[in-house]
């Protein structure tokens, strides 16, 4: 999850962002906020980063606001980044343009500068098309943004099936601002997406990712799965969740829907999760006996980070011993609990015990074994790899399983000093 901003930082950009208004309009140009910070402005939320446009060329953005204090790497576009104060952040101060056509079903393939009003018409709903006039605070509304805000309604700015044909990410990015605002995708909104929900392939893997993260760390991640099914996008990004679409005919009949339903729930239970913990549930139910491990082939799909593919299928693979921990040897579960994954492992522990209606009690014993003091859970190793070697031990392919021998030892409290674990080594070797 993000950290909170600090106070006096948000101020500080909101500030910031009246003062590029300020400078731009002083010397003679159209300045409005736009996008998302007026819509999450709108809706009471602290907007996560201000964006300005404008009447000025990219060129004149630069020569007003200084070389050394803004960055062109947008402005093939008409955007430039401007460098705010310490603690100010930066803003992109966009010219208003008109899109030209979009071949790859992504990019636009060049744009002209334009109006406001024409502006507004290029971005991808209404409820992102709004301005604000800071100075007067005064809102300026070409698209009916204000009243779909009111109406909670994602929509297409213009014609849906066009939209969404221009810009393939757009179909995903609709699913997350209805998840995670809580609002209805429209109907000809969400027709144009099902009729097109294939072409999401277009999209780099990265960008697929990078939407699927948000969702999935949002609190609306079980309306984002529901959505994900409705739109028809899920079948396509994720295959292997045919079996979570009530209504598809894939896998036995008794399996559909509920499968479903545990998804969900197990989804909707977690709380703050890391996205590899909210990855895990969503892929539970779709592990298929004796096929490869799914989050790894779903990590290596969306190209996920080997830091969350190694998370998701170390949660995948340990929840059912976390669920029925007091069952085990300690020693056993303690390797599990002093993993760094040990806390998501509960929480996701709990959320599918909780589903499917059993009992905690292995839940219950790993969180307070998490709240021993560390030197208990977790006690340094009384031998290393060098302490073999200079014990004069050949290395060879059965140190790392006689380390662990050792160390279960000692974990079991069967030897608790460096010479013990030394004489321990030499029997096991013999
Ligand atoms: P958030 O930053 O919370 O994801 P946002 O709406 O600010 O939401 P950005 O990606 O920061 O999203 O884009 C800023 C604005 O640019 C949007 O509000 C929208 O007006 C426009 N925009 C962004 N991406 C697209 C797109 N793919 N198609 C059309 N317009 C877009
Ligand atoms: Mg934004």
């Amino acid at each position: 999850m993000t950290e909170p901003v600090p106070v006096d930082e948000r101020s500080a950009a909101r500030q910031f962002a009246v003062e590029v208004v300020q400078t731009l309009r002083a010397a003679g140009y159209e300045a409005l906020w736009a996008g998302g910070c007026v819509r999450d402005w709108l809706l009471g939320k602290i907007p996560k980063d201000y964006d300005v446009a404008t009447s000025a060329h990219p060129d004149q953005i630069r020569d007003l606001f200084g070389r050394r204090r803004t960055l062109a790497i947008g402005a093939s576009f008409g955007v430039i980044t401007v460098l705010g104060p310490r603690g100010a952040g930066q803003i992109e101060v966009a010219t208003f343009r008109r899109d030209g056509g979009y071949s790859d079903g992504r990019h636009p393939d060049g744009v002209s500068f334009s109006t406001a009003a024409e502006d507004a018409q290029r971005r991808d709903f209404t409820i992102n098309g709004i301005f604000f006039d800071p100075l007067e605070e005064r809102v300026i509304d070409y698209v009916g943004g204000v009243e779909d805000l009111e109406r909670k309604v994602v929509r297409a700015i213009g014609d849906p099936l066009a939209r969404i044909s221009e810009d393939k990410l757009r179909m995903l990015r609709a699913v997350r601002f209805a998840a995670t605002f809580d609002f209805e995708l429209e109907a000809a909104t969400t027709a144009a997406i099902q009729q097109q929900a294939h072409e999401i392939v277009i999209v780099s893997a990265e960008r697929i990712a990078a939407e699927m993260r948000r969702m999935l760390v949002h609190p609306g991640r079980a309306t984002a799965l529901r959505l994900l099914v409705e739109s028809q996008l899920l079948d396509v990004i994720l295959p292997e969740a045919r079996l979570l679409d009530p209504a598809s005919d894939a896998g036995p009949n008794e399996t559909r829907g509920a499968a479903y339903e545990r998804a969900r729930s197990i989804l909707a239970r977690l709380e703050a999760p890391h996205f590899a913990t909210a990855l895990a549930a969503l892929l539970r139910e779709l592990q298929v006996a004796d096929a490869p491990p799914i989050a790894q082939v779903v990590g290596s799909r969306w190209r996920l980070s080997n830091e969350e593919r190694g998370l998701a299928s170390w949660l995948l693979a340990h929840e059912a011993l976390a669920r029925h921990a007091h069952l085990h040897s300690w020693s056993r579960v303690q390797r599990m609990l002093i993993q760094p994954g040990a806390e998501e492992l509960v929480q996701l522990g709990r959320a599918i015990a909780e589903t499917l209606g059993e009992s905690t009690a292995g839940i219950d014993y790993c969180a307070a074994k998490l709240r021993l003091p560390r030197e208990e859970l977790n006690p340094a190793p009384l031998i290393t790899g060098n302490d073999l070697r200079t014990a004069g031990l050949q290395p060879g392919p059965k140190f790392r399983l006689l380390l662990e021998s050792i160390r279960d030892a000692q974990l079991l409290g069967e030897i608790t000093t460096k010479d013990e674990a030394l004489h321990l080594a030499r029997r096991l070797l013999t």
